[in-house]
């Protein structure tokens, strides 16, 4: 397939803001792409050269995509810098260089997606001396052969910044229109297809293998397999209002267990014995866990699988467990690594089993991938255990149990269905979690303001946002300053999230700054309120920022419908 058949693609798409329509231009895509033997094209559309579950990344920089342009084109540096500084969009500075260039010149061949994608998945892989030269050579040869708008949509790729507006659910969604809408189907038919497209999607992580499964139909999607290694989406838990709660949604007898403040992580060992670690975000943290992979090769015998865990930090002295927010700076530590090893040793807590022995696990009741875990994990506190848990039908021996987990410095409790299934990437309530404080919330931030005096050139107060998951909007529903320390020794500090969110702006007007959703934090507050100020009609009172939440994904975002349940639980509250 030709580059510039899918440029019109993402013009399309860029033209048009409506997701239903974005949907139907996708398909028209999928449609010719069918036909395609390399269905890892549709990498391109989401921006990537690699699957989702894939870590690698192009690491090109502004300064190294201007060099590239200014050897493809002949334009001086100088005069593609001032260009950018006028338009400031390097993809818009491309297209007009090359267009420019294009009229002189006529081009020897055509560039294919093949080749696009054959030089992008080139550029992680270089490493070490030379790196830049080789870089800039396989950027600059795409662009010799590039069109103007397919230089802008090289440069934007390079860039991690496509600009079209398509998130996972509308690949999701086109793929299942694209496979299976055709005119003798009905509404709930289309249902499962979305359906089997995203359960496929959320165990694979990989768009090219969903498209070729749902292209030889429902039965192929259903049998996507798990593969040690490969992260793949976890399983979300909903909130239970109490015990009698619980217990009505996920039946009698059901397992209780601790609900551990930590840091959810993926487990995996491959049949070759490799071992890696994921977050829940889908990042590998394999590397900053050497103590992690050890406590795993010494107390786990299996040949290969997945478990799904969570990490607690304690006091190595006092043997105390700590709050999540206090070991939070191993998961993102490249350094030093065996002194913080030292100074916040982990603890695993392993809760669930997707994958044993080269089968899959997650068809079977959960009553029996916990007998499993008990079976084959040596119980070694402090380095790795199963999770505390009972199994019980009587509310008080939970109501115990509840307090029990409270004195012991956890969050609260989990309540689970003994007889489900595990459902990757689902919030489907085979797991509801109990917990005291309730206001609480995970939110985006979304925009920031500079602050004056001390603070002058950094960002001191955040806005937050929620999702709408209708709309797939972000929505502010408050500002916070309150919680971040001044000095970066003492905890997350102004000068620290400043740092973060300063290359996410995408917007300044005077001291206000606009900030591309990515940086997750947990905010506490007093109180919700309604509100006109903010887009999603509430206003948090005294949030306070608690932790950064690096290991959280966009979806982990609290939705619109959460604050809405939240504002009227607090109301009744307040009423009785
Ligand atoms: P939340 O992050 O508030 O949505 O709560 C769900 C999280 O609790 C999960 O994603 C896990 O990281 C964590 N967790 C702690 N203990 C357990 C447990 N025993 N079972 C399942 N999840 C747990």
């Amino acid at each position: 397939m030709l580059y510039k058949e899918l440029c019109e693609t993402y013009e399309e798409l860029q033209k048009n803001p409506s997701r239903l329509k974005k949907i139907e231009i996708l398909s028209k895509f999928l449609k010719k792409l069918k036909h395609e033997s390399n269905k890892e094209i549709i990498y391109l559309i989401q921006g990537k050269a690699f699957p989702d579950y894939s870590e690698k990344e192009f690491g090109i920089s502004d300064q190294l995509c201007i060099k590239a342009l200014e050897k493809a084109s002949g334009i001086s540096k100088k005069e593609i810098i001032q260009k950018w500084k006028k338009i400031g969009d390097l993809g818009l500075v491309a297209e007009q260089v090359m267009s420019k260039k294009k009229q002189n010149t006529l081009f020897s061949h055509k560039l294919t997606t093949q080749k696009v994608l054959d030089n992008l998945k080139k550029l992680p892989e270089l490493v070490g001396k030379g790196t830049v030269n080789k870089k800039m050579s396989l950027i600059s040869e795409l662009l010799t052969s590039a069109s103007g708008i397919e230089a802008k949509y090289i440069i934007r790729t390079l860039l991690n910044d496509l600009r079209i507006g398509v998130a996972s659910g509308t690949i999701r969604d086109a793929i299942s229109d694209t496979c299976f809408n055709n005119n003798n189907v009905s509404s709930e038919e289309i249902k499962q297809a979305n359906k089997a497209v995203q359960e496929s999607y959320d165990k694979a992580n990989d768009f090219a293998l969903v498209f070729d499964k749902a292209i030889k139909g429902i039965k192929s999607l259903h049998a996507t397999e798990l593969k040690p290694g490969h992260p793949l989406k976890v399983m979300l838990a909903l909130k239970a209002q109490s015990i009698e709660d619980g217990f009505k949604r996920v039946g009698k007898p059901a397992a209780i267990e601790y609900k551990y403040d930590g840091f959810r992580m993926l487990i995996n060992k491959d049949e070759k014995g490799t071992i890696k670690i994921f977050t829940r975000r889908l990042d590998e943290v394999t590397k900053q866990f050497p103590d992690v992979v050890k406590y795993i090769k010494e107390n786990i015998k299996a040949k290969s699988f997945i478990l799904d865990s969570e990490a607690v930090g304690y006091d190595p002295k006092t043997k105390k467990y700590k709050a999540f927010q206090d070991i939070s700076q191993r998961i993102r530590r490249k350094y030093d690594i065996e002194k913080l090893e030292k100074k916040l040793p982990v603890e695993i807590n392993v809760f669930d089993i997707l994958y044993f022995n080269g089968k899959s696990m997650i068809n079977e009741p959960f009553e029996k991938r916990t007998e499993l875990i008990r079976k084959i994990i040596h119980h070694h506190p402090y380095h790795i255990r199963t999770a505390e848990q009972i199994i019980t039908s009587d509310e008080k021996v939970a109501e115990k149990f509840y307090k029990q987990a409270l004195k012991d410095n956890q969050e609260g409790i989990m309540i689970k269905n003994l007889q489900a299934e595990y459902k990757p990437g689902a919030r489907v309530g085979f797991m509801l979690k109990l917990k005291p404080a309730e206001n609480e919330f995970d939110l985006v931030i979304t925009g920031a303001e500079y602050g004056t005096g001390k603070r002058g050139g950094i960002l001191s107060s955040f806005t937050l946002s929620c999702y709408d998951p209708k709309n797939d909007k972000y929505l502010e529903i408050g500002k916070a300053s309150t919680g971040l320390k001044e000095k970066e020794e003492e905890g997350l500090s102004y000068i620290e999230l400043t740092k973060l969110v300063k290359p996410l702006i995408t917007y300044e007007h005077g001291k206000e700054v606009k900030i591309k959703p990515k940086i997750i934090v947990t905010i506490l507050f007093q109180n919700i309120q309604k509100s006109p100020t903010y887009e999603s009609g509430f206003a948090l009172r005294f949030p306070r920022v608690t932790a950064l939440r690096h290991d959280k994904s966009l979806r982990d975002v609290a939705t619109l419908e959460e604050i809405e349940k939240e504002f009227k639980r607090m109301e009744l509250k307040i009423e009785y």
